[in-house]
């Protein structure tokens, strides 16, 4: 027995709290092993309150090593499969790195502190993303990363989560089981260490400029990205602040960001700006996960920049713990 529920049996019944990254993936993995799984968010689903609304989703787990630690290589490179299996839509098409020639040294700088990349010039460049072409005459190409579309993925998730019988109520059923705490930085009423990190992203419509992966944009102070949604539409972000404010996207942010995807290209000076948007990643001290254990609850949570990529990971040592009782390597022992 662990915590009262017998491990290894089947059909356990488990309510997960929270529809955002980390309660989809954990109730999708918990569900696929034949747990009776309840989800419950007072949202009823993913959406503008939740974090995951607004990332990027990319899984980049060799960029985001340029300063992350090795468990996010490691688990990010089988997140990959887990949202093919579990949702479709993941485009393998790889990341680009590049930087305006003044800002050269930040390219030496992010390969000599990341892996899994191929230095290429600007023709091979040029027959990747041939609207790139004549505009950068060096790149990093990361072959084995690829993207998708966050929005799109949770659809997909509870959706299947719904035809596995999977409910979603906005209340904690009157016999929740076991609980699973994934509410994300709204946890820190339980979790003090948790802080918010802020990020804040645009939406662009830019038809002009076809661009079939994503694309990081290397600068010592206001790095970017654009992540590519199809029919000309981007996701452009972002900023990360140290401070849990999720107010509106300020007006310096929006500045920077169109400043830098102006310079990578001038026809995202006629974008149409779709959305803007913010919210704050929840993060512990050292910007892993944590799996752990207040009172009768476990939680996950702590996914910081890296939702889609590690929720899987997460999820997985999750459901081991909860069939085995074996301890996750991200498991951290709280004083209750
Ligand atoms: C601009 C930006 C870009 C990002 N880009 C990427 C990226 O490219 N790749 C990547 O891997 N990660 C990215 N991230 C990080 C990622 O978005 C987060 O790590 C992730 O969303 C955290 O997920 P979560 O499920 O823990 O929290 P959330 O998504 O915030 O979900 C928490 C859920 O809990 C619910 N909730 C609140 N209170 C309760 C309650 N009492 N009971 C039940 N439910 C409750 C909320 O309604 C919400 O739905 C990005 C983040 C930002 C801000």
């Amino acid at each position: 027995m662990v915590d009262g529920v017998t491990v290894g049996a089947k059909g356990q019944a488990i309510t997960v709290l929270g529809a955002g990254v980390m309660g989809l993936a954990s109730a999708t993995e918990l569900a696929s092993r034949g747990h009776a799984v309840a989800l419950v968010d007072p949202a009823l689903g993913p959406g503008e309150q939740g974090c995951s609304w607004w990332a990027g989703g990319m899984l980049a787990p060799w960029c985001e090593f340029e300063n992350a630690e090795e468990p996010v290589l490691r688990h990010g490179r089988t997140a990959i499969d887990w949202w093919e299996r579990h949702a479709g839509g993941v485009t393998r098409a790889g990341t680009l790195v590049l930087t305006l020639g003044r800002d050269r040294r930040e390219l030496h700088r992010f390969a000599r502190r990341t892996k899994g990349y191929e230095e290429i010039g600007g023709n091979r460049l040029a027959e990747m993303e041939g609207d790139l072409a004549g505009r950068f005459d060096r790149a990093l190409f990361f072959p084995s990363e690829a993207h998708l579309d966050p929005r799109a993925v949770m659809a997909r998730l509870l959706a299947r989560l719904a035809e596995r019988g999977v409910s979603l109520t906005a209340e904690l059923p009157d016999d929740p089981g076991r609980i699973i705490d994934c509410r994300g930085l709204s946890a820190r009423d339980i979790l003090p260490e948790l802080r918010g990190v802020r990020g804040e992203m645009l939406v662009l419509r830019c038809p002009e400029v076809k661009l079939a992966r994503p694309v990081r944009l290397l600068h010592p102070r206001v790095p970017i990205y654009l992540v590519p949604r199809g029919d000309g539409v981007y996701m452009l972000g972002a900023t990360m602040i140290e401070s849990d404010r999720i107010g509106a996207v300020t007006a310096r942010s929006v500045l920077e960001l169109l400043s830098a995807a102006y310079a990578l290209h001038p026809a995202f000076g006629e974008a149409e700006i779709l959305e803007l948007g913010a919210d704050a990643r929840p993060a512990f001290p050292d910007n892993l996960p944590r799996i752990g254990r207040i009172g009768d609850r476990l939680y996950a949570n702590g996914l910081y920049r890296h939702g889609y990529l590690l929720a899987p990971a997460v999820a997985l040592q999750i459901a081991d713990h909860i069939d085995t009782g074996e301890k996750p390597e991200f498991w951290h022992e709280t004083e209750n």
